[in-house]
């Protein structure tokens, strides 16, 4: 089963739009649009994908594709391609490249548009702030302690995590852990 819309897999014809690649292809929304549409989403390849959530993981290989792709007709593909050659930009060819796309005022604005997340959301996007209690909605191993926080636990007066979004801090089992926010839920 595709998980891409018809009209994408149709724009796309069935090839990743950053690398040319076939096989499995995953819908990737352009921040900071929604994707309520597909001129807001590009259809990329699991490698791809990987690479661009994993900053750490990067091929610099790979992304030769981009010297293509950005020529793509499609704005939210010259947008992902642009970011990732800002990404690359300590390569000389990428810098280069960077420069020498042509884009209309609008998109690159967009392709500009920088990610800025800063907010610590729980598993439904609810805003955590310090001091609230949130609960665990799976059974989490704890790293360096040898048990799980089990699923429903209730964890008081987090903290959040600065700098990381994605992490807060609260005690369980009498221990101060991590916990990433995408397994907890805000307790009203
Ligand atoms: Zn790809």
């Amino acid at each position: 089963m595709s998980l891409l819309s018809t009209e994408l897999t149709a724009r796309c014809r069935s090839k990743c739009e950053i690398c040319n690649a076939g096989g499995k292809l995953y819908p990737f929304i352009v921040f900071p649009k929604t994707g309520n549409s597909v001129d807001e989403q590009v259809a990329i390849c699991g490698v791809c994908k990987e690479q661009m959530e994993n900053v750490d993981k990067i091929d610099v290989t790979h992304w030769r594709c981009l010297n293509e792709s950005v020529w793509s007709t499609v704005p939210a593909v010259q947008v992902l391609a642009y970011r990732m050659l800002g990404t690359l930009s300590d390569q000389d060819w990428a810098h280069d490249l960077q420069g020498n796309i042509y884009m209309d005022d609008e998109t690159l604005e967009w392709a500009e548009t920088k990610m800025v997340n800063t907010v610590h959301m729980d598993c439904n996007g609810k805003i955590l702030e310090s001091g609230d209690t949130v609960v665990l909605i799976k059974d989490l191993d704890v790293k360096g302690a040898n048990f799980s926080a089990k699923r429903g636990t209730a964890v008081r007066r987090i903290l959040l995590v600065q700098d990381n979004p994605d992490q807060i801090e609260g005690r369980v089992n009498d221990q101060q852990i991590i916990i990433l926010t995408k397994y907890v839920k805000k307790s009203v």
